[in-house]
């Protein structure tokens, strides 16, 4: 059902139109450009072919170019409608989104779904030096549309040979090892690429894999030339992907693995993810979470990898976690105390 093109489309009157750029106030969703009736495009938020209604709420005002470089493909409103990031219309086709994923979560295949897909802008990207100037910058910013210059892609088949002519790996192989980092049972692996928009050039590589019996999942960066201002803020961009999916599809994932290969810059990396960017996520992380960092050397390839590992647990878990700290809390101050008192002791004996 998913891949099925069922062209029912009707015609939409300059009336309709008008309503519709009506509900940006004027401007492309995606890129923000200024709109008139005939310069816009309507875009059905969820594609008709993927069981989306040709209503009037599915409805939203894009360009000509971001309709083109949308497609038939799925994203989350939040990451593609930039334009309109923090209105209520987003929230709106949020929840409408997450009602209809709802209808299809038993289809929902990581691999075979055409997938939503991340996009990260520049404004997200960038992490200069100093941060308190950027963020500043940032402020006075406010309102005007912001410019995409990367963009996560799934890697469907038609690029897979240049993919794999790029990074020089073979996506069979990678499939079978990341998949098997998780599970026996071969898993579905998604793969996905980070372009520059301007040049489409492949600067990144990610493939994800989920394995819904035993409630655990991998992404595993593979591969990346991006510049290294980019690098934190870009592979933190998957995981946040990778939340909104797990929170939307209202998946049951335990244990979460985000892996990438040993080197001092994907250390740095995977530091500020753990100590930056994670705690600024809110309510997009599941509450109950622990988060570890480990090495771990896969036994195809005895490649060395860097893991930020996650595990989620029930709040009921959570309980257990805490109480068992408390009792080691307990057990550690009484050591002290213990040792402080032998000490004051054996002093007093040294005195008399
Ligand atoms: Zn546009």
């Amino acid at each position: 059902m998913v891949g099925t093109q069922i062209d029912d489309r009707r015609w939409y009157g300059r009336f309709d139109k008008k309503e519709i750029l009506a509900k940006t106030g004027g401007i492309c969703a995606c890129c923000g450009k200024q709109l008139t009736i005939d310069t816009m495009t309507i875009e059905h938020v969820i594609p008709i072919s993927r069981g989306g209604l040709d209503g009037f709420s599915n409805t939203i005002p894009l360009c000509y170019d971001c309709n083109q470089l949308k497609k038939n493909t799925l994203y989350l409103p939040a990451w593609f409608y930039s334009a309109i990031t923090g209105t209520p219309l987003l929230n709106q086709l949020n929840t409408m989104f997450t009602e209809w994923f709802k209808t299809v979560k038993d289809d929902f295949d990581i691999e075979m779904f055409p997938l939503v897909t991340p996009r990260a802008n520049l404004e997200i990207a960038y992490m200069p030096k100093d941060m308190t100037r950027f963020r500043k910058k940032q402020k006075s910013k406010k309102g005007t549309p912001q410019t995409n210059i990367l963009q996560w892609h799934y890697t469907g088949k038609d690029y897979m040979d240049e993919v794999q002519t790029v990074t020089g790996i073979d996506l069979r192989e990678m499939r079978k090892r990341v998949g098997s980092i998780i599970s026996d049972n071969n898993p579905p692996v998604a793969i996905y690429t980070c372009r520059k928009l301007t040049t489409n050039k492949i600067l990144c590589m990610a493939a994800v894999a989920m394995d819904i019996q035993k409630k655990s999942a991998v992404i595993s960066l593979e591969w990346s030339e991006l510049p290294r201002m980019w690098q934190g803020s870009i592979h933190f961009s998957i995981l946040e992907l990778y939340y909104d999916i797990m929170r939307m599809c209202e998946y049951d994932i335990r244990s979460l693995m985000f892996a990438m290969p040993e080197t001092e810059d994907n250390w740095r990396c995977l530091y500020m993810i753990m100590n930056e960017s994670l705690p600024r996520m809110g309510n997009r992380i599941p509450r109950h979470m622990e988060a570890w960092v480990t090495t771990l050397r896969h036994s195809y390839t005895d490649a060395k990898y860097i893991a930020l590992n996650m595990a989620i647990h029930t709040p009921e878990e959570s309980r257990h976690m805490l109480e068992m700290e408390n009792a080691y809390n307990m057990v550690e101050e009484a050591k002290k105390d213990l040792s402080k008192r032998i000490k004051e002791q054996n002093k007093q004996k040294g005195d008399t």
